[in-house]
């Protein structure tokens, strides 16, 4: 079939949510992704931060090869040895003592929420907590997490949603300060806003709401879903600041292209939830634990926190000269791989050049170019993404003007 008609028909059949691309894509190898007519672009989106270990780990496809000749899914009425084994992979990685596996970010955030909810519960028997969460967060897009991402526009068509959220302006500590109260069971926030455009929380603000936490027994829940599996050149973002969330929510790179998601409490947050509380067919079965605990074992056999503190430094060196060099760039922010530029306009034009230059870049808010690379990219590839960003900024600018 011809890519036009493909596309025609793939549109009359699939939910119109997304506005894709013209790119039907069918394999990948490090770095690159192929089309089915073997076009060629360099990823500097791993499919949104998720495939952090690159195309064809051979080891990774390997484990899950050999996962589905032994089994699938049992449901959570049995145990499994591949979730065992995942489990303490992200208790020993996040610090947590309990983790709950699902099936998305999204569903992260929701049993997040709702340890939140319970812990007030049993702390007051009463059921009007609240919630604070953040101006420009996103957590996702089913119907609780969606109540808590800063996006208004994410949320009006389908209200009401769930009630008691308050949002504060992320960074802004007497924001946060002036909306808590003895209502208040927890703060959910991403420790480097993602879509919300590349915000990384400063540490006196996140050290600020820890604190805070702390005087009012509120949960702190931090979203990791797009910042944490070592985009940070550590294991998790929180880590560089030193402070220690109550729940943490995982996925994106969890699975590396498995979906899989995880929700993981500390002390009595991890004890909140008792059978009966929750539940998912599909959570933490083996064939999705097998891959995220092969892929915490290939972050240590292939040494990629290392890898990502010594290449980071060059994607930063990198992106200050094209700020540098191009009046319409007007900020540069980030931590590790996870780096944004913003522009004094929206980008779409530049993502679109730089696709027909055969690299893939995706957006974040309204003016943002964010830079979420595999993490085994190698300085030469940053060159490579480095060379058609400036010839598609040039364009762009060239046919503004
Ligand atoms: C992507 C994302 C989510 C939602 O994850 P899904 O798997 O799409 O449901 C939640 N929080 C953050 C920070 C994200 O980047």
């Amino acid at each position: 079939m011809l890519k036009e008609e493909f596309i025609k028909e793939a549109e009359s059949k699939l939910m119109h949510t997304y506005n894709r691309f013209p790119m039907v894509l069918d394999h990948g190898e490090g770095m690159y992704l192929y089309e089915t007519d073997g076009t060629k672009y360099l990823d500097f989106g791993s499919g949104i931060g998720v495939y952090a270990l690159g195309y064809g780990n051979k080891e990774y496809n390997d484990a899950l090869k050999k996962q589905i000749d032994k089994l699938l899914h049992t449901s959570n009425l049995f145990y499994n040895e591949p979730a065992l084994a995942a489990a303490k992979c992200v208790c020993k990685a996040t610090g947590m003592d309990r983790v709950f596996f699902t099936n998305s970010g999204a569903e992260a955030v929701e049993g997040a929420i709702k340890i939140a909810r319970k812990y007030y519960y049993n702390k007051t028997g009463k059921t009007d907590s609240t919630i604070i969460a953040m101006d420009h967060s996103f957590h996702g897009r089913t119907l609780g997490a969606v109540s808590v991402t800063g996006k208004a526009a994410y949320r009006e068509p389908f209200e009401p949603l769930i009630g008691g959220v308050k949002f504060a302006e992320f960074n802004d500590l007497a924001s946060v300060e002036a909306l808590f109260d003895d209502t208040t069971a927890a703060v959910i926030m991403e420790t480097l806003q993602g879509e919300g455009g590349i915000f990384p929380a400063e540490p006196e603000f996140i050290k600020g709401v820890r604190k805070l936490c702390d005087e009012h027994d509120a949960l702190l829940i931090l979203d990791e879903i797009q910042c944490g599996m070592g985009r940070s050149g550590k294991m998790f973002t929180f880590e560089n600041y030193g402070v220690m969330p109550d729940v943490v929510t995982l996925a994106k790179a969890l699975g590396c292209g498995v979906p899989v998601g995880a929700f993981a409490a500390r002390g009595r947050a991890a004890e909140a939830l008792v059978p009966g509380d929750h539940g998912s067919t599909y959570g933490g079965n083996p064939f999705v634990c097998a891959a995220a605990a092969e892929v915490f074992a290939q972050f240590e056999k292939k040494n990629i926190l290392a890898h990502v503190n010594e290449v980071a430094p060059y994607l930063w060196e990198t992106l200050e000269s094209i700020a540098a060099d191009y009046s319409c760039v007007i900020n540069h922010r980030g931590i590790g791989l996870m780096q944004g530029l913003q522009f004094d306009f929206a980008p779409g034009d530049i993502v679109k050049a730089a696709l027909k230059r055969g690299l893939i870049l995706i957006a974040a808010a309204s003016n943002v170019i964010r830079f979420l690379p595999p993490l085994i990219v190698e300085e030469e590839q940053i060159d490579e993404m480095a060379k058609i960003l400036r010839e598609s900024i040039s364009e762009v600018v060239a046919a503004k003007a």
